[in-house]
């Protein structure tokens, strides 16, 4: 294998290297968010974090990494004799890739061995590679459910528990997260979010020196990585012996009370969520101080460990862009007893740095713009975006906390312009609409599932290993064979041949997609009204049965993904009042775009089944073959053999009966507004407005 990428390297993304930097510095920061297009390196650089980091010192054998001076009392490979010294190994920077299975990330134990064996046999994973060391998840957007949960509780915990029939094993997993995500792909859920310590966002240089740059470096790289690596050995080194140099600092740094108070200050006024964002501006700023070689917390270092540590947390809405306001920020952070305070210069990176002067030849020396603090060119806040206060998502226009105004209600800016958001009619309770067969998804209330829960309705030959044992069918079937296997004592003779796994029937919970035609035919603001009534009923629904939902409207030239799959209904409720109706109906393209919104949320979450709902009066416009384009959209969406539903808007005296061709080609049942209703009566029952 040839040389990795070296850190020292790779140019420019000064924010980057900063926040990887004072991770390595302290891993009590919390790990890294990195979010930006592709192409910009972020992935190699984090991948060249690993040559950066101190090694650990392990107890010689264990394959959970213990630290000889302080043993896990739990690891499954102990207890550690004390006497055994440790041996230091380089830190390890582990890979989970979004598609990997629970056993690959929390080990597996083998249920077969422990039942016929007695053998608590447990193959270590990920979460154990990565304990004392690094996590990457590249696209941890993309991650699955399933694992993003696994994660949460290791994270929260320190440990990775895996229990089967009884069966526990449990070891410490304390690694740095950090994950690379591109955010035009979807964001990420706000608790894993809340678990990066600090975020980034990186874009690729617009200067053509810059790029220039980079691209000659990679040129040298692949023409000779060995060699390439060599001539920056020497910055590496260099780089890592100052972070170790500010790791040993770390304990002697002091955070002085006024600088302490900044920090809640900050975080008061960009109110985020609890105290997690008061304690990694902290532990950032500390270890910035670490990191410049000072021993006391300034205030610049305060301001720069909250560019880094708060952009992620004070969203009021997931699906706003994250960043802060640097204006509001410095105004928050100006001490009210002294009203000017003078601000502190960012330390020259004088020689303490290793971009000053490079090796020569192949990749030419550094640039200037890209020492490890950034402290050149712009403060560092980089390409931190301002996120505007978000006025759609106002809680007033949450389902059941606002009156939602009966049809007929005088529309907010009157005159029957195209562009004015219609208030929704009443929400009414809907029919149960589930997706046909049996599922394996997530537990929740609509669609029939094998789940972990539910009631077992039988047992069966295990298939792979075993997860739920079916006690009773397996001594059924180990009680056959009992004389022919000479048995002579109490015990039962068991075989893995006999193991019979529970079968058990619950109901899982759906990804709901509306997909709702937003356009002029059906804009008629009472029959808008009525169709915002209807989805927003549905929505409250899909709540109610733990669903995910997501909401595709078309309308004009195009369709849009309004509300990415999300279970947050609140903001698909707030989406759906402000959604504004007109124009032509590309029906077509509001299909397509729903196709490729499952595509992507199947790779995410492949287990959750998804229902599709049109809303539509079927009445294509907007092309030479508008009609024809929804019908073949239809036809692609069909034949992925999703589950779906058309809710026929039409309504007038003559009917074209298009919403139910469409069903047709969807392979869909057809519903009119009016039989969405539980007890039909759409818009008139007003009693199930009390939502949890
Ligand atoms: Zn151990």
């Amino acid at each position: 294998m040839s040389a990795a990428y070296p850190f020292s390297a790779i140019v420019g993304l000064a924010d980057l290297r900063l926040a990887l930097v004072l991770n390595a510095v302290s891993p009590a920061v919390g790990g890294v968010l990195v979010r930006g297009e592709k192409g910009t390196a972020k992935s190699t650089m984090v991948r060249a974090l690993a040559g950066q980091l101190p090694e650990v010192a392990v107890v010689p054998g264990c394959r959970f990494s213990c630290d000889p001076d302080a043993p896990d009392p739990h690891c499954p490979d102990g207890p550690h004799d004390a006497a055994i010294g440790g041996s230091a190994r380089a830190a390890r920077l582990v890979e989970l890739p979004v598609g990997a299975s629970e056993d690959r990330l929390a080990g597996s134990l083998d249920i077969e061995r422990a039942l016929t064996e007695g053998v608590k046999a447990y193959e270590p994973g990920l979460l154990a590679a990565a304990h004392r060391g690094v996590l990457y998840v590249d696209e941890v957007n993309l991650l699955h459910d399933h694992l993003v949960d696994l994660l949460l509780d290791a994270a929260a915990m320190g440990t990775s528990h895996v229990e089967r029939e009884g069966v526990s094993v449990r070891h410490a997993a304390r690694f740095l997260l950090v994950g690379t995500m591109n955010p035009e792909e979807g964001e990420l859920r706000p608790q894993l979010l809340d678990r990066f310590g600090l975020t980034v966002e990186v874009a690729a240089s617009r200067e053509p020196r810059e790029r220039a740059e980079v691209v000659r470096r990679r040129l040298a790289y692949e023409a000779d990585p060995d060699a390439f690596a060599a001539r920056w050995a020497g910055e590496d080194a260099e780089l890592a012996e100052r972070i170790l140099r500010a790791r040993t600092a770390l304990a002697h740094v002091v955070l002085p009370d006024a600088e302490l108070e900044r920090i809640a200050r900050v975080c008061a006024s960009f109110e985020v969520d609890g105290m997690r964002a008061d304690l990694v501006t902290a532990r950032t700023s500390i270890a910035l101080a670490a990191w410049h070689g000072r021993t006391e917390v300034t205030a610049q270092d305060v301001r720069r460990a909250a560019l880094l540590a708060l952009p992620h947390r004070r969203r009021r809405n997931p699906f706003d862009a994250p960043g802060l306001d640097e204006e509001l920020l410095d105004e928050a952070l100006r001490d009210p007893d002294e009203p000017e305070p003078e601000p502190e210069p960012e330390p020259e990176p004088e020689g303490d740095g290793p971009d000053d002067g490079g090796p020569d030849g192949g990749g030419s020396p550094p640039s200037d713009a890209d020492g490890p603090d950034g402290s050149n060119g712009s403060d560092g806040s980089g390409n931190a975006t301002q996120a505007p206060k978000s006025t759609e998502a106002a809680p007033g226009s949450t389902p059941g906390t606002e009156d939602a105004s009966v049809e007929g209600a005088p529309a907010p800016s009157g005159t029957g312009r195209e562009q004015a958001a219609v208030a929704a009619a009443e929400p009414y309770r809907t029919r149960l609409f589930s997706v046909p067969g049996v599922g394996q998804g997530a537990a929740g209330r609509r669609s029939r599932a094998r789940t972990a829960s539910g009631r077992t309705t039988g047992a069966q030959v295990a298939a792979g290993r075993v997860t739920r044992l079916h006690v009773a069918a397996t001594v059924r079937a180990a009680a056959l064979h009992q004389k022919a296997r000479g048995r002579t004592g109490a015990g039962l003779v068991l075989r893995r041949a006999d193991l019979r796994e529970a079968v058990r029937e619950g109901r899982e919970g759906n990804l709901v997609l509306f997909v709702v035609d937003a356009s002029g035919s059906m804009a008629a603001r009472k029959r808008m009204s009525a169709v915002k009534g209807a989805v927003l009923s549905l929505l409250l629904d899909a709540y109610q049965r733990r669903d995910k939902v997501g909401l595709v409207t078309f309308r004009g030239a195009d369709a849009a993904l309004v509300l990415p799959p999300t279970s947050s209904v609140e903001i698909g409720a707030a989406r759906l009042a402000a959604l504004p109706t007109g124009g032509r109906t590309p029906v077509g393209a509001g299909l397509l775009r729903a196709h490729e919104t499952l595509r992507v949320e199947r790779l995410r979450d492949p287990l959750r089944r998804a229902l599709v709902v049109v809303v539509t009066d079927g009445r294509a416009t907007g092309g030479r073959d508008a009609l024809g384009e929804s019908r073949r959209a239809a036809r692609l969406l069909a034949a992925t053999g999703v589950a779906s539903l058309v809710v026929d808007c039409e309504s007038g005296p003559v009917r074209l009966g298009l919403a139910a061709r469409l069903a047709g080609d969807l392979g869909a049942p057809v519903v009119t507004l009016q039989e969405l209703a539980a007890d039909g009566l759409a818009g008139l029952v007003r009693d199930v407005r009390s939502v949890a």
